[in-house]
């Protein structure tokens, strides 16, 4: 396989590890967006999924042969029902010596009160989420915070904010948050979903579900852009990569400037 990132690509041979390559795409991204600093604070926001256990191991095992020091810790945003998983997550970490944090808070019942029509439970309950993630980071002085977006999530984000919002809108591999005060960072940005299982089942991490009566309502539109794009992998096997790819080599002037905006407000 070939990952393309708006630098160099990688190339990934089926000879090593699934973890082994995830970790080389991880360091790569980090070197791309200067990710990691020196005296770095680095929150991970630990669900339990396949994606941010995936994160988690990468990072520490690039921790260990670092030419600068960084700290590492996690935080998990938890709800009641989810206490049976939480104790395997907590016995992989205490095993591994890897300081965590569980907050509690009952996120599905505040869903459930407050969500409006057409709004998706679960993008409500990760706004609700970052809200407590930041607080927590800033109050903790962790000075950045690692989030477990993949690649795929990096290229539907795009696609449905062109189809649905009319704007060429995607997510970045390092803001400052909305907040002002954290830096976000996604150091998968060039790793393909599928490979973040593989990585957690060869580790043998206790990946956990969220446990919540919405489990499984995906976004009708995410879901609809996700069956796109898998058949045009079909015809065209590189399309992510060229899509992500994409996202780092913008050229405004072939856009709409505010110009043309106006002549094609025009228009209309
Ligand atoms: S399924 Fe998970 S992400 Fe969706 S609302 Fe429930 S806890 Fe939140």
């Amino acid at each position: 396989m070939l990952v393309i990132g708006p630098s160099k690509a990688v190339k990934l041979t089926s000879k090593i590890s699934t973890s082994k390559q995830i970790i080389k795409l991880v360091g790569k991204a980090i070197g791309d967006y200067s990710l990691v600093e020196n005296n770095d604070r680095i929150l991970v926001a630990l669900s339990g999924g396949k994606d941010s256990w995936s994160l988690l191991y990468s990072l520490l095992a690039l921790k260990k042969r670092a030419p600068i020091h960084f700290d590492l810790s996690t935080v998990t945003i938890a709800h009641d029902s989810q206490k049976e998983y939480l104790e395997q997550m907590a016995e992989r970490l205490r095993t591994d010596k890897i300081a965590y944090r569980f907050i509690f808070s009952d996120i599905p019942s505040i869903v459930s009160k407050h969500l409006t029509e057409g709004t998706n439970p679960c993008s409500f309950c990760s706004r609700l989420r970052r809200g407590i993630l930041y607080s927590f980071a800033s109050s903790e002085g962790w000075n950045k915070i690692a989030l477990g977006h993949h690649l795929d999530d990096f290229v539907e984000t795009l696609l449905l904010n062109l189809f649905f919002n009319g704007s060429i809108k995607g997510m970045s591999p390092k803001l400052m948050a909305d907040d002002g005060e954290n830096i976000i960072i996604r150091p998968l940005v060039y790793v393909r979903e599928e490979i973040t299982s593989k990585m957690a089942c060869e580790m043998g991490l206790p990946v956990v579900s969220c446990g919540c009566i919405f489990e499984g309502m995906v976004n009708s539109r995410r879901r609809w852009v996700k069956k796109l794009l898998s058949d045009l992998e079909k015809e065209a096997p590189n399309v992510k990569s060229s899509i992500l790819s994409s996202m780092g080599r913008v050229c405004e002037r072939h856009l709409l400037s505010p110009i043309d905006k106006k002549l094609l407000s025009r228009l209309e």
